[in-house]
């Protein structure tokens, strides 16, 4: 299955997709995390996006969509995968549709999380990620068990850089000016759906899955028998 988690920065798409990955065996693609390890390994790739992911404007579609392309190409997501910040403008999602059915890969299902504005920026300031695996943290919703040490791998805890006030306001602004725009693109492709992100992580899960859930039965009629139902 091929989801993609559409959403502003902070309502929880990095969140839901370390449960989505564990709960259906499929990849997490990240194009911020992926970024992030080139920078952190000083390549070509990440001395040139530095600068850009610092002032949290967006990098280029070209260079998105051939490290994209790049990772879609790899065996680990023959069975699906869950796009986690990409597409992020309209020429991405029109790249992602051709690298899709050059790759021969079925349809995309998207889900927007929903959370208010006023939310966002409380959450944000808040969160933190794993230096070393790069898994999210909130402080205020998911803290880490022990102060400061990842419960995945056990590294630092730290803060992104990008995720300070002015930086955090100005990455809501692209959203609203280059992003959003995909809701209403991805609405009139009728494989759009939508979740309450204000509510608990676990309740936030369960509606992306019971999309899962609603797919399955729309294409066997009532059948669900291979689908693992949600927990109620
Ligand atoms: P994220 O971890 O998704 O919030 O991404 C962190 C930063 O990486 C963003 O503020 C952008 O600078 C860059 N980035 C990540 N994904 C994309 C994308 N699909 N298009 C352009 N820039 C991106």
């Amino acid at each position: 299955m091929q989801l993609m988690l559409l959403g502003a920065p902070g309502v929880g798409k990095g969140t839901q997709a370390v449960l989505l990955v564990k709960e259906l065996g499929i990849p997490q693609i990240s194009t911020g995390e992926m970024l992030r390890t080139e920078v952190k390994n000083a390549t070509p790739l990440g001395l040139n996006v530095k600068k850009i992911m610092h002032l949290g404007e967006l990098v280029s579609d070209d260079i998105i969509l051939k490290i994209v392309e790049k990772r879609l190409r790899k065996p680990d997501c023959a069975n699906g995968f869950i796009l986690d910040g990409f597409p992020r403008t309209i020429p991405q999602a029109e790249g992602l549709s051709k690298i899709l059915h050059k790759l021969d890969i079925g349809q995309l299902h998207v889900i927007e999380i929903v959370v208010p504005h006023a939310e966002i920026l409380r959450r944000l300031t808040s969160r933190r990620i794993c230096s070393q695996c790069g898994r999210v943290y909130n402080l205020l919703i998911t803290p880490p068990t022990e102060q400061n040490k990842c419960d995945e791998c056990g590294g630092n805890i730290i803060q992104r850089d990008d995720d300070t006030k002015e930086t955090i306001k100005h990455r809501l602004e692209i959203y609203r000016e280059s992003t959003a725009p995909l809701i209403d693109y991805y609405q009139k492709k009728q494989n759009y759906h939508c979740v309450d992100g204000l509510q608990p992580v676990e309740s936030v899960f369960d509606d992306i899955l019971s999309v899962r859930v609603k797919l399955a039965q729309n294409r066997n009629g009532s059948a669900i028998s291979n689908v693992k139902l949600i927990k109620t």
